[in-house]
């Protein structure tokens, strides 16, 4: 059993450490508390790193075979617990259930997929432009990498990172958001079940993200920072990084556009565009966030997607068939309001919900706004609830520079059936990620990440390892 009640230490250099204050975890169904955990100071995040560095040296010495059977260990624990750990996700994070089962075996396929590309991160040998020379390329870890997760998805996210850190012989600090980190550290308690040696894999919990933030990044011994979370916070650590050269990864904001022609298969445009806009109670960083249809078909589209969005059932996660849970806390509450508020003075009009939900909390009812114009602040800010706002446009010009006018481009969904359109458009987007009559494009497999202000680098795929690699030349003269 892996319940909320086991978890109040950190998980440093392969112990669990108390600090000198706590905080609270709370359910955000019920705002009930369900742990309390160690408020680590800046002085609990050094000897983490500190156990890092410690660690590295043995872990880097396997061999990436050696790594892959401790890693794809680890991977079947997550999956042998999949029920307790989404029971676990769904009381700190309120995501339904469904949800957090995905989420788990979701996570748990990051880490088995880079245990095996590891296997494959083949240096090069290159022809030699001088007689007498030879040259090659060794890829080898880069050295001990800091991991800085939000709550949205708070097995996944962390997966996606300390699965290509420690596949390729990297130690890791994880500091997970301050609002789900009972994930992590039921992750950290796997992970030494594994095998994983004291030191390879360190879960720092803190209230003071902004204190630990400032330890990572000034820490010349940390030489990569992985970052999930808000485009503010990112530039905050690009910034804070500067001074000791670090190598990033951010993973930032969406603001994610959709884009229905006319051509569009008209159920399957719904049906994807609703899992993307309401997945997570619209709080993931892919989610629809601007819903852009195309004339012709627009009453269709906003009729359909709004009986869509009216049938889904919001509740506390736990409960049977809830597809909707509760937000994160009352500030992404507050936003919800703002935004939806904002946007119904400036003219939008209410197709559903514009309410919180009626069971109160931190629950909100699925709205659906129209007529809505670009001078609102809903098409400008990441929503991140169940709001989805739709907008009428005539050509496909005008459509791929309403969805461009953006400084954030992650992710974006494109519905039609005319495949030079599909190239047409999928060229033209200025993001790092088309799904084309697609709703939920990630996975271990494929690259995920964002240009623009939405972050550097990617996560998943062959490049996934990238960032915790560094490519070493080699010339020897014989
Ligand atoms: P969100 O708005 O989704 O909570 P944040 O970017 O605030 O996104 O949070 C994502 C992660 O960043 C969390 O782990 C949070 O604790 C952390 N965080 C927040 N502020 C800072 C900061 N100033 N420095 C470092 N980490 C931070």
């Amino acid at each position: 059993m892996i319940e909320a009640k086991d978890f109040s230490g950190a998980y440093v250099g392969g112990r669990w450490v108390d600090a000198k204050t706590t905080f609270d975890v709370t359910n955000p169904a019920t705002g009930a508390v369900i742990a309390k955990v160690a408020d680590l100071d800046a002085g609990g995040i050094t000897a983490a790193i500190d156990a890092a560095v410690a660690a590295m040296p043995a872990w880097a010495a396997k061999t990436a075979h050696e790594r892959a059977a401790v890693l794809h260990k680890w991977a079947g624990l997550l999956m042998q617990h999949q029920e307790d750990l989404a029971q676990l996700m769904t009381a700190e994070q309120g995501k339904p259930l469904t949800e957090s089962r995905g989420e788990v075996a979701y996570g748990a396929s990051f880490i088995t997929w880079f245990a095996e590309e590891a296997k494959r991160a083949y240096g090069e040998v290159i022809p030699t432009m001088v007689a007498g020379k030879r040259y090659l390329t060794l890829r080898q870890p880069s050295g001990v990498a800091a991991a800085i997760t939000p709550w949205n998805f708070p097995i996944a996210m962390l997966a996606r990172k300390v699965g290509p850190a420690l596949a390729v012989g990297c130690a890791m600090v994880a500091k997970p958001a301050e609002e789900t980190p009972l994930c992590a550290l039921a992750m950290a308690r796997l992970a030494d079940e594994a095998g994983v040696p004291a030191g390879v894999f360190n879960v720092v919990t803190t209230m003071d993200a902004a204190g630990a933030g400032r330890v990572l990044c000034e820490h010349p011994k940390v030489r990569v920072l992985s970052f999930t979370g808000s485009t503010e916070v990112g530039k905050i650590l690009y910034r804070q990084s500067a001074g000791t050269m670090k190598k990033l990864a951010l993973e930032l904001g969406g603001n994610a556009p959709v884009l229905v022609f006319d051509d569009a298969d008209l159920d399957r445009a719904v049906a994807a565009s609703v899992a993307s806009k309401f997945r997570n109670a619209g709080q993931t960083c892919v989610c629809a966030n601007r819903l852009y249809v195309q004339a012709g078909i627009y009453d269709a589209f906003l009729e359909r997607f709004t009986a869509a969005a009216r049938a889904l059932k919001v509740g506390p996660g736990a409960e049977a068939g809830v597809e909707i849970g509760p937000l994160i806390n009352a500030d992404a509450m507050a936003k919800v309001v703002r935004l939806v508020g904002d946007a119904t003075a400036k003219g939008a009009k209410i197709e559903l919900g514009g309410h919180a939900d009626a069971r109160g909390g931190q629950f909100y009812a699925p709205t659906v706004l129209s007529a809505v114009t670009a001078e609102m602040q809903v098409s400008r800010e990441e929503i991140f609830g169940p709001v989805a706002p739709v907008v009428r446009f005539e050509t496909e010009e005008e459509g791929i520079a309403l969805a461009n006018a953006a400084s954030v481009g992650l992710a974006a969904y494109v519905f039609t059936r005319d495949l030079s359109r599909t190239i047409r458009v999928s060229e033209a987007l200025e993001v790092g990620i088309v799904a084309v009559n697609d709703g939920v494009p990630a996975v271990a497999a494929a690259p995920f990440g964002g240009v623009k202000e939405s972050g550097i680098g990617r996560e998943g795929g062959r490049q996934g390892l990238d960032e915790y690699m560094d490519t070493k030349y080699v010339c020897i003269g014989l």
